[in-house]
């Protein structure tokens, strides 16, 4: 229940109309938990009915990707680009290819896109696409088929002023590569149009490494606020074995932290005095596992085969960076047993909404992905201005700039808590922030 009789009535909409749509009415019950702060105290939003326009995409893309695979034999797959908001700017979002992609868990993802994108400062639009896919286990060529089968029906919707889609969970430098390549074709347009692109063809230096190096640069602004300490010696474990979660060790580490156990989809490697990183970084490079091949090489670490285990080892931040609802309350009850005083999300909404309240009610300090994962979208951000100008930046002009903008990420999140007289919720801070800027921009739009 909130406190507002109007987010109650809106809430109980959303659960009705969207009933099949888990993954959404977890989202905005999320956010809805921040605007319970605000939303009576700005009668704007009620008026123009800001909120029941928000949780509405702008356009949903829905259509069919048939291709060949290597056998010949026709294979068809669902696809969707989920344009959410483009008040503040173009469409800008990930592409996800696992064959858990459904229409309720993009929309989620480009709900929350919105705000991520909103609090990096930049001027971009909430979006996001994917497909039921799962390009893990097919060859090349057939991941070059379905990427172009994608792209032919994607590209009439997108542009580098309209939409601009990106990389997720499926999708790194290779398929956006495909995807990139089709899209020229089609379009007979060389304009960037898509993010995480390689190097050689208008990519950005330091984009790879965006989100992870970036969760990093929060939990210092975090340990430096909150407990006037650094990352130096602290126990942190990560999950995932994706592009964000690796960078994520690799940063950590840098900073001196001891990265003590990390997962992976065959489980996780544990050893209390800290875990190799560089080797992790070097198996994990081909397909991002690496569990098994570490403990040939360490056998003296510990192995379990459950991913989900690694929340009941010891530490004192957790960094999940795999997918969504990777923490329940049980998990975030067993962080606390176990000294863990900070969770900050790498992936996007990996804790659930029951685990979040916990934290915040037990003295575990809680970041949420739209703010402490907003490094890659924003690095995304200044892969569109290379574009635009035609230039290129070196790898440290955009780690600087990427520093920058998360150490203002924090800021505003903190700064926005502190108004609202809860100085540690930074969930409250993010929601809040990102939010006001595209309500702004909303009035002053006009009913549309
Ligand atoms: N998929 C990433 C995210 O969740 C990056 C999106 C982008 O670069 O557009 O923010």
């Amino acid at each position: 229940m909130y406190q507002s009789s109007y987010l109650n009535k809106l809430f109980e909409d959303v659960k009705k109309k969207y009933s099949s749509e888990p993954e959404f009415i977890s989202a905005v019950e999320e956010f809805f938990d921040s605007m319970d702060y605000m939303v009576d105290d700005e009668p704007n939003i009620e008026k123009y009915a800001i909120l029941e326009r928000i949780l509405i995409p702008e356009r949903v893309i829905s259509f069919r990707v048939a291709w060949v695979d290597d056998k010949g034999k026709v294979q068809v797959n669902k696809g969707w680009r989920v344009q959410f908001n483009s008040a503040i700017g173009p469409y800008k979002g990930g592409i996800r290819f696992d064959s858990s992609v459904n229409l309720s868990i993009l929309k989620f993802l480009a709900f929350e896109q919105t705000f991520k994108n909103s609090l990096t400062g930049l001027p971009l639009g909430g979006g996001k696409g994917g497909a039921d896919f799962t390009p893990r286990g097919r060859s090349d060529e057939e991941i070059m088929r379905f990427c172009q089968a994608y792209v032919s029906e994607l590209f009439r919707h997108i542009g580098p002023d309209t939409d601009v889609p990106a990389g997720d969970f499926g999708v790194g430098a290779r398929e956006i590569g495909y995807m990139y390549g089709m899209y020229k074709k089609l379009s007979n347009d060389f304009v960037g149009t898509f993010t995480g692109k390689g190097i050689s063809y208008g990519g950005s230096l330091g984009r790879k490494e965006a989100t992870g190096y970036g969760l990093l640069y929060f939990v210092s602004e975090m340990l430096k606020t909150f407990h006037n300490d650094t990352l130096k010696g602290k126990r942190v474990i990560i999950s995932g074995s994706g592009k964000v979660g690796k960078h994520a060790a690799v940063k950590a580490h840098a900073l001196g932290a001891k990265v003590v156990a990390m997962s992976d989809i065959n489980g996780f490697v544990y050893d209390e005095n800290g875990l190799d990183v560089p080797l992790i970084d070097k198996l994990s490079e081909p397909k991002g596992e690496y569990s098994l091949e570490y403990m040939k090489i360490y056998p003296e670490a510990k192995f379990v085969p459950t991913p989900k285990l690694m929340w009941g080892m010891p530490c004192d931040i957790a960094l999940p960076c795999a997918t969504q609802n990777e923490i329940d309350l049980e998990d975030a009850k067993k962080l606390k047993a176990n000294g863990c005083y900070m969770l900050v999300e790498g992936a996007n909404m990996p804790t659930a909404v029951e685990a979040i309240r916990f934290c915040n009610e037990n003295g575990i300090l809680f970041a949420p992905g739209k703010a402490s994962n907003a490094g890659g979208v924003a690095v995304s951000g200044l892969e569109m201005s290379q574009n635009a100008m035609h230039l290129s930046w070196t790898y440290e002009e955009v780690d600087q700039k990427l520093e920058q903008i998360m150490k203002n990420i924090f800021r505003k999140c903190h700064e926005t808590a502190q108004k609202y007289g809860q100085p540690k919720n930074l969930a409250l801070g993010a929601n809040i922030a990102g939010f006001i800027k595209v309500y702004d921009a909303m009035l002053q739009e006009g009913v549309i």
